[in-house]
Formats: C-alpha cells, structure tokens, sequence
C-alpha cells in the first residue's frame, strides 16, 4: 500500500476509542483518542464526530471500524466488553456518519494489520494466532480474511486438540484454547500469574511445564498447517509480551515433531509486529 493514500482505521476498545489516519499502510500520520461511551448511541455520535474531525484534515478519506465482539443472527451487535448485547450498532453508526460503516471484528484487523504492514506482510496464505486469555486468530486466504457463514470468521481457539479433553467456555470439550492459551499455561503452573512464570522460565525453570505447554501450541499450529498450507504464521496476543522466548519455544516444540519437519518446515513462524495500534492499521487497511 505505498500509494500515498490515507486511510482510516478506527479501534473501539473498552476504555478508549483510538482514530488513526493511516498513509501506505503502516504509518499513522494523525491520531485522536477519547474515552470509550458505553452506551451505544453516544458512542456512535462520538465516532462520526471523531471522523469528521479527522475527514477535514483527509476529505474523503475512506475508514473502517474495529472492535471486540461480533455480529449476531439478527445483525446486531455483541460486545462482552462493552456490556451490548444485541445492539443494533450497524445502523446507529451509519444514522450518526450519514454513510456506510464496515465494523469488523478487532482479532480479523489485528491480522489484517499484519497483512499489510507486518510479520504477513504479502503472504496470500498465512495464519494469525493470539495467545491471551482465549485462543484467538484468523486465517489469511488468497489475500483476504476467511469468512464463513454469516460473515463469521474463523474461531481457531476451538478447533479441538483433546478428544473428550477439558470442558470450555463454548460448550465443547477438548479445545485448544484450554491447553495453549496463557490461562492454560498459568493453570499448567499451578495458578501461577503468566508474567511469574515467563520470568522463571527465561531463568531456565519450569522445564517440563513450557515444554508440555508450547508443545500444545505446535500441535494446534500443525493441524492449521495441514489445512491451510501458511507461507507464515503470526503469533500475537497477551502472551507474546514474552517476546523471543515464546517464539523461540514454538519453533522448537515444532521442530520436535517429525511431521512437521517432514512438510512444513519452510513456514515461517513469526512475532506479530503491531501490538496498540494493531485496530487502527488494521481498520484502515481493510477501508475501502
Ligand atoms: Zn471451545
């Protein structure tokens, strides 16, 4: 996207609402943050008002919304953290804006941020994992985010790893996100908080519990691999705070396994590269 053009790319979080003007691709050349309404009106109010701001600076600049939750059968809104449930949010920000408004779900702009700008940049295959309190993520194919049924993206966290395995959140049992998500991985530690347990394993301790836990990851990785054949994987999330010891344990708990090396070790697994303004370029790239 080095065409000079702007974009905008705007990130509703559940404390602040975050706009970006976004010139080819990555870089922000504008920014304006507010706090987060949480009621849905004036929170839509507040985003045309934001835009507005933002268009007399970039007439015409087109823009695209992020944020947590998603789209239900009725075509509204759910956001756990902003308390909607069941909002008709689609037509409250177009009555505010005046225009069409794409909302997208903030795991697909966390991808697509990386898509355009960072660890996917030009992969027409890749896969997005985030490691935090859940497993999150999406999968890149032919260059766009896939979409199923409805619009909905991939939910990677529940493909299931265990058969019969543990009881999760959604009702199945045995997903990955309940070995290979950072809440996981304090539980595998006896409860220990995550940060206390990245400190002693970079410390050299917790062997066989970062082994046990990053070989949980691999696995669910391999499966993605045999499905969607990556060029990269992205790992972002909460737990890639950790930085190089994370990505350094999943290639070698990847390396371990011989199938892999068999047919998949030319992918690339890789760092995310945006963390706080992942929504913002995110947003922007997938405006049109
Ligand atoms: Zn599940």
């Amino acid at each position: 996207m080095g065409d000079g053009m702007i974009r905008i790319g705007i990130d509703i979080g559940g404390t602040t609402v975050k706009l970006g003007a976004v010139e080819n691709g990555c870089d922000i050349v504008y920014r304006d943050t507010r706090s987060t309404p949480h009621d849905a009106r004036d929170l839509s109010l507040l985003t045309a008002a934001m835009l507005r701001q933002a268009r007399a600076r970039y007439p015409g600049a087109p823009f695209a919304l992020s944020m947590a939750g998603a789209f239900n059968e009725n075509g509204n809104f759910d956001a756990n953290m902003l308390g909607f449930e069941n909002v008709p949010l689609r037509q409250l920000m177009e009555g505010a804006a005046g225009e069409c408004v794409r909302i997208e779900n903030d795991g697909i702009c966390a991808m697509m941020a990386e898509h355009a700008a960072g660890a996917l940049k030009g992969c027409s295959a890749a896969v997005m994992i985030t490691l935090g309190t859940g497993v999150g993520g999406g999968v890149i194919v032919n260059g766009r985010p896939l979409k199923g049924k409805r619009g909905v993206q991939a939910e990677l966290g529940h493909m299931i790893t265990h058969v019969d395995g543990k009881p999760c959140s959604c009702g199945q049992t045995g997903c990955w996100e309940c070995y290979a998500s950072a809440t996981a991985l304090s539980e595998m530690a006896g409860g220990m908080p995550v940060k206390d347990v990245i400190a002693l394993v970079r410390e050299g301790g917790l062997a066989d519990v970062w082994k046990i836990y990053t070989h949980e990851i691999a696995q669910g990785l391999i499966s993605l691999c045999s499905i969607f054949s990556p060029e990269a994987i992205a790992i972002g999330g909460g737990l890639s705070n950790a930085g190089d010891i994370l990505i350094t344990g999943v290639r070698e708990a990847l390396a371990r396994d011989r199938g892999y090396s068999l047919y998949y070790s030319g992918i690339r697994v890789l760092p995310a590269a945006f963390r706080n303004d992942a929504g913002i370029i995110g947003a922007a790239a997938l405006a049109e």
